[in-house]
């Protein structure tokens, strides 16, 4: 609960939860499918605009509940056509939201913590700490502004948005019983009916959570990669030390078993000097054909694999990969039958790296002093280092 308010946040529900509540009010399940429906499918921020529900049931929910979307601080367009919203989530923290239109599809890219307690060293997000998780409802208010603002400015009711990814701030599967719920009204068909392939969440790697992903609401799932080996994940992505690569990919296989898809993508960061030389490209061809030391007893994964171009900023003392060098680690990978993309930058003139924008918000509110006294400094060594 936010500003002080005694009020249900209804975006907080999936249909089951807003069930139960309305049942708390003497309604029954398909009055919740309509309030729902206008929620989600409509948009309706506003008890008064539900003209199909009686009065007094009007009256009823506009004395017990709310619908609390997100503050929005910012809105910035960039050329291309990518969208990308800064929302205010109190305390001087803020999450960003990107939307990236291409021709068959549009992409919305959502944040699922303020801050996050990984601190991959590549990202800006995990530079800033961890403040707190996001709601279900502060989750999906980010579709649910989007969606509806895309739509208002296409003067369109079709759907705007028919891919959500789980990459913006934030470690998803460390804010778990807020993930389901959101989730699962992103893919209820009174909600925003997205397809489960398109939903995908994206994760540095918390092991025990992707099994109960995969029992509980098994979306499209990314994990982060980043390096070929043990010794460089460590310190690149904290969280191997907890789970190093050998579980990770066994979880990985497991969960293809009940995958919307037939693969698991892994996201690479391409990092000057760390991991982005052929010989690591063709450990990583070993590590994911179950041939390298982490991976002989796990066998193949089944994967795509994402090779990301760095954002630089300045806090992270790291340096983009030359397109060459992508273009020459990518080959090796697609050589080995790798099905390998190389991600396009998009909103380059609006978005820098991602979190960079609620960086500075907090910078303005001196959180993030308070944040880095938590911080965790690991050298890195870079390939001709002397140290
Ligand atoms: S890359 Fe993801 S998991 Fe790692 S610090 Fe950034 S937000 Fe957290």
């Amino acid at each position: 609960m936010t500003g002080g308010s005694t009020l249900v946040n209804l975006l907080d529900f999936d249909l089951d939860g807003l069930a139960a509540w309305c049942e708390g009010l003497g309604e029954k399940r398909f009055r919740a499918v309509q309030l729902f429906r206008w929620i989600h499918q409509k948009g309706a921020a506003d008890f008064a605009q539900m003209s199909d529900l009686a009065k007094s049931l009007r009256d009823k929910l506009s004395g017990a509940a709310e619908l609390r979307g997100l503050q929005v601080i910012s809105e910035q367009r960039s050329a291309d056509g990518t969208v990308k919203w800064l929302f205010d989530v109190g305390g001087g923290n803020a999450v960003e939201s990107v939307f990236i239109p291409e021709d068959d599809r549009g992409t919305l890219c959502i944040s699922s913590q303020a801050g996050c307690a990984v601190g991959c060293r590549f990202c800006s997000t995990g530079h800033q700490g961890f403040s707190r998780n996001l709601t279900t409802g502060e989750i999906v208010a980010q579709l649910w502004f989007a969606e509806h603002r895309l739509r208002a400015a296409a003067n369109s009711q079709e759907r705007q948005i028919d891919n959500v990814v789980m990459m913006g701030m934030g470690e998803p599967l460390q804010n778990y019983a807020a993930l389901v719920p959101a989730l699962t009204i992103m893919l209820d068909d009174h909600g925003y009916g997205l397809s489960r392939r398109r939903v995908t969440v994206s994760t540095s790697g918390v092991v025990p959570m992707i099994d109960r992903l995969r029992e509980d609401c098994p979306a499209a799932l990314a994990v982060s990669l980043h390096a070929p080996d043990d010794a460089l994940r460590d310190q690149l992505v904290p969280l191997n030390r907890k789970y190093p690569l050998a579980e990770l990919l066994a979880t990985c296989r497991r969960y293809l078993d009940a995958a919307p898809r037939d693969f698991i993508t892994f996201e690479y960061c391409m990092l000057d000097g760390v991991n982005d030389a052929p010989e690591q490209a063709q450990e990583l061809v070993r590590l994911v054909s179950g041939q390298s030391a982490a991976s002989r007893g796990v066998g193949r994964v089944p994967c795509k694999l994402n090779l990301i171009p760095f954002n630089p900023f300045p806090a992270s003392g790291l340096k983009r990969s030359p397109r060459e060098r992508v273009i020459a680690f990518a080959k090796v990978l697609q050589d080995a039958g790798i099905v390998t993309t190389i991600r396009k930058t998009r909103g380059d003139d609006i978005a820098a790296a991602c979190g960079q924008l609620a960086g500075e918000v907090q910078d303005r509110t001196n959180a993030r002093e308070r944040l880095a006294r938590r911080r965790e400094t690991i050298p890195i060594a870079v390939a001709g280092d002397a140290a």
